[in-house]
């Protein structure tokens, strides 16, 4: 584990609070930081502050992230010809019979990117834009989705990924080493030369860290040894190496902080923020990943006197068109109403089926019976005195899964 690794992370976990602070606006949180950082429109205008605390800096760099990954529309590659204060999605949409405007989108866009958006099915109920988070299904920011997208953004750069246990962290000494700065000094203690072990472990400055937890009382027998020797006993030892590892990374970042004159994490913090990064950070990567059973499913009957819906999609990539299909069918399993229909090609496999849902709760009154289309489907199911969405294997759910296939 890289010391950009654990950088990543903490990113990702600010990501968490700035998304908070973008959807959340009924919590004391987003009260007090809107009061205090941004009293005028939202998170996505607010600057940093001339007295920064160093939550609100994390937030900042938080939003970056969101601000990288999240997106309002497809991104597109025709000239914009809308004046800026025009240019919303709305003009797009003819809001009497919410459809796309055909000629509108025709005019604007190249033919590729109209159909793209033609095709990106629109809720039949009002919903103001919101911002999403593409890396989920639900739309919704997760740290686990932002760690991935910043892991596989960082991957894609060249690789110079300094780590600490390899003695390559710019330390004072480094930077001596290499005629960078005139002296080796630490500039916290001003006493010892700055190598890795010392600004990790050893400077008194960061003492009060590694005494406040008897764990780390072997620390004290490695005076003398590189971080690297450190990193290697704990690891050999079991001596909770990922904690370690996020402990001193803070230290680090809080190191960095002085040396460029920014607000720095409060030392008496260090070891508790630490462990509740190392607990996140482990539910994201289990070290005995459970054995993931696929369990057989079968189609069940519903209950005496109920109907159940199935309904499924299907794409069909090479044709551009994707698919629906709906059974209902009573307790003794019998087919009370089926269909399927054709549908433009949606965006994604999530769209079709949540398309389907809504197509599904739209049929089923005809016999007496996921983003803004389940919630089509959600307002549309108030009707009914009972209903229960649920996710079933194919296997479970086959005759919706064939007629959803049977348009080709
Ligand atoms: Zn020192």
């Amino acid at each position: 584990m890289s010391f950009k690794d654990l950088t990543m992370f903490n990113e990702a976990v600010f990501a968490k609070l700035s998304w908070q602070l973008l959807h959340d606006d009924n919590s004391l949180f987003f009260r007090v930081f809107k009061a205090r950082f941004f009293p005028n429109g939202s998170i996505l205008d607010a600057k940093e502050s001339a007295s920064p605390s160093y939550a609100w800096k994390g937030i900042l760099i938080g939003r970056d992230v969101i601000l990288k990954g999240a997106l309002w529309r497809p991104k597109v590659i025709s000239p914009i010809i809308f004046e800026p204060q025009n240019s919303s999605v709305e003009v797009l949409i003819n809001q009497s019979n919410c459809r796309w405007r055909s000629e509108v989108i025709d005019h604007c866009f190249n033919l590729a990117e109209a159909k793209m958006i033609k095709n990106i099915p629109l809720s039949s109920t009002s919903q103001p834009d919101k911002l999403i988070w593409p890396f989920t299904p639900t739309g919704q920011y997760s740290v686990k989705s932002g760690y991935r997208f910043l892991f596989e953004g960082n991957n894609a750069q060249p690789p110079s990924s300094p780590s600490s246990s390899q003695e390559a962290l710019p330390t004072k000494a480094n930077l001596n080493r290499q005629k960078i700065v005139p002296d080796g000094v630490c500039d916290r203690c001003k006493r010892h030369s700055e190598d890795n072990s010392h600004a990790l472990f050893f400077c008194s400055d960061v003492q009060v860290v590694w005494a406040s937890d008897p764990q780390w009382q072997w620390l004290l027998a490695m005076q003398g040894q590189t971080a690297k020797e450190i990193f290697k006993r704990a690891l050999e030892e079991d001596r909770n190496a990922t904690l370690l590892a996020f402990t001193s990374w803070a230290i680090w970042n809080r190191r960095n902080q002085i040396r460029t004159g920014q607000t720095a994490w409060p030392l008496n913090q260090i070891p508790n923020t630490s462990k509740e990064r190392k607990i996140e950070f482990q539910l994201l990567h289990p070290s005995n990943p459970k054995q993931q059973h696929k369990k057989h499913t079968r189609w069940k009957p519903p209950a005496e006197d109920n109907l159940k819906v199935n309904y499924d999609g299907a794409i069909f990539q090479e044709q551009g068109r994707a698919c629906i299909g709906v059974v209902i069918r009573n307790s003794a399993g019998g087919v009370m109403a089926s269909l399927s229909q054709q549908i433009p090609l949606p965006t994604t496999v999530a769209q079709v089926e949540a398309m389907a849902a809504r197509r599904a709760v739209e049929f089923a009154p005809s016999l007496a019976l996921h983003g803004l289309l389940i919630r089509d489907a959600q307002d549309l199911a108030i009707s009914f005195t009972s209903i229960n969405f649920s996710h079933v294997c194919r296997q479970g759910n086959i005759v919706a899964h064939n007629l959803a296939r049977r348009q080709f």
